[in-house]
C-alpha cells in the first residue's frame, strides 16, 4: 500500500474527509446550509432537510431525508429542541453512526450562538410550549450568523485540514461582506427604533433585538400554541392602548386572525421571511435580511 493510501484509510478511521473528496454536509435547516454554501464553497456538497417556506417546528419526514442522512459527513441541526418532533427518529434510522449525536459528525449549531430567553428555574414543555430551552430562532440575528460562520470554518478544517486554510479564508470574506451588509441594514432601522411590533410566533427575538423593535406581545398565546378568542381580544385591547399597528407574520400561518386583529386596530399585516428558501427572492443569508428590511421599512413608512 502507498504512503498516500494509508494516510486515506488513516484519515477515514479518524473521522477526517481526504483532501480530494468533497465534504457531504447535511442541514436541518437552509439558513445553516446558506451559511454552509458561504464558507464550503466547492469544497463540499450541502443540503437542507426542511425547506425554508416550512415551519421548522413542524417538518413531515419523509424516506428521503435517511437518504441524505445516510451518506453525510456532518450533520448541522438549529438545537433547543427546534427540531425534536422530527429529526431524531431520522437520525437513529439512519444508521450512520457518525452523525448521531455527541459524534464528531453532529453539531449542534445553538452552542456557538447568543441564545435569547433562556427559562430561569424548572425547564417544562407545559402546555405545548415549544421553546423550553431557549429561543431557537436565533439565526435571524446577523450577529449570530457570523459565529455560525466561524464555527462551520471550524468544524469543516478539522474534519478536512487539508481545506483549512481555504474555509479560513472563505469565512473572512464572509465576515467582511456581512459587517459592510449589516452597515446598510442598521442605517435604514435606525429610523424606527423602539417601535413595537406584535409577531405570530416568536420567532423574532433576536431580529428585533439587534435591529431595536420592541415586540409588544404575540398572536399566539404561548410558543406553538394556536391563537385563542381570550387572547386575540387582549391583544387588540394592548394594541390599541399602547399604539402597535404592526403584526409580523410567519409565512407558514393562517392569516385570518391576523388579519382580523389589524383591521380592528387600524394596522398591518407583514409576512417577513423566517428563513433563506422560504421564496424566491431570498435564496442566501445577506438576502434574508435584504427582503425583511425592505418590507419592515415599507410597512412603518406607510403607517407612521
Ligand atoms: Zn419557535
Amino acid at each position: 500500500m502507498s504512503i498516500r493510501k494509508i494516510l486515506i484509510v488513516v484519515g477515514l478511521a479518524a473521522g477526517i474527509c481526504p483532501a480530494g473528496s468533497k465534504l457531504n454536509v447535511v442541514t436541518s435547516t437552509e439558513d445553516l446550509a446558506a451559511i454552509g454554501r458561504e464558507i464550503g464553497g466547492d469544497h463540499i456538497t450541502i443540503e437542507s432537510i426542511a425547506k425554508g417556506y416550512q415551519d421548522p417546528h413542524f417538518v413531515e419526514p419523509k424516506p428521503s431525508f435517511l437518504l441524505k442522512l445516510q451518506k453525510a459527513d456532518l450533520l448541522v441541526v438549529v438545537g433547543l429542541q427546534l427540531e425534536i418532533g422530527w429529526l431524531p427518529p431520522l437520525i437513529t434510522q439512519s444508521r450512520n453512526a457518525k452523525i448521531q449525536p455527541a459524534q464528531s459528525g453532529y453539531m449542534d449549531m445553538s452552542q456557538f450562538c447568543q441564545i435569547l430567553e433562556i427559562p430561569q428555574g424548572q425547564v417544562t414543555r407545559a402546555m405545548g410550549d415549544v421553546h423550553p430551552l431557549g429561543n431557537p430562532h436565533y439565526w435571524l440575528n446577523p450577529d449570530n450568523g457570523r459565529r455560525m460562520a466561524k464555527a462551520l470554518a471550524d468544524r469543516f478544517s478539522s474534519i478536512q485540514p487539508a481545506n483549512a486554510a481555504q474555509f479560513a479564508q472563505r469565512y473572512a470574506e464572509f465576515d467582511k461582506h456581512l459587517t459592510e451588509a449589516q452597515k446598510g441594514w442598521d442605517a435604514k432601522m435606525a429610523p424606527y427604533k423602539g417601535r413595537k411590533v406584535v409577531t405570530y410566533h416568536r420567532s423574532w427575538p433576536n431580529f428585533c433585538d439587534r435591529f431595536g423593535l420592541n415586540v409588544a406581545d404575540y398572536v399566539e398565546p404561548k410558543p406553538g400554541i394556536p391563537p385563542t378568542p381570550a387572547h386575540t381580544l387582549d391583544l387588540i385591547n394592548l394594541m390599541k392602548r399602547e399604539g402597535v399597528k404592526v403584526i409580523l407574520v410567519e409565512p407558514y400561518f393562517d392569516l385570518r386572525t391576523p388579519n382580523s386583529i389589524a383591521s380592528n386596530v387600524g394596522g398591518e399585516v407583514v409576512v417577513l421571511m423566517p428563513s433563506v428558501g422560504g421564496n424566491k427572492e431570498v435564496t442566501n443569508y445577506f438576502q434574508l435580511f435584504d427582503y425583511d428590511i425592505n418590507l419592515l421599512v415599507n410597512a412603518f413608512t406607510k403607517l407612521k
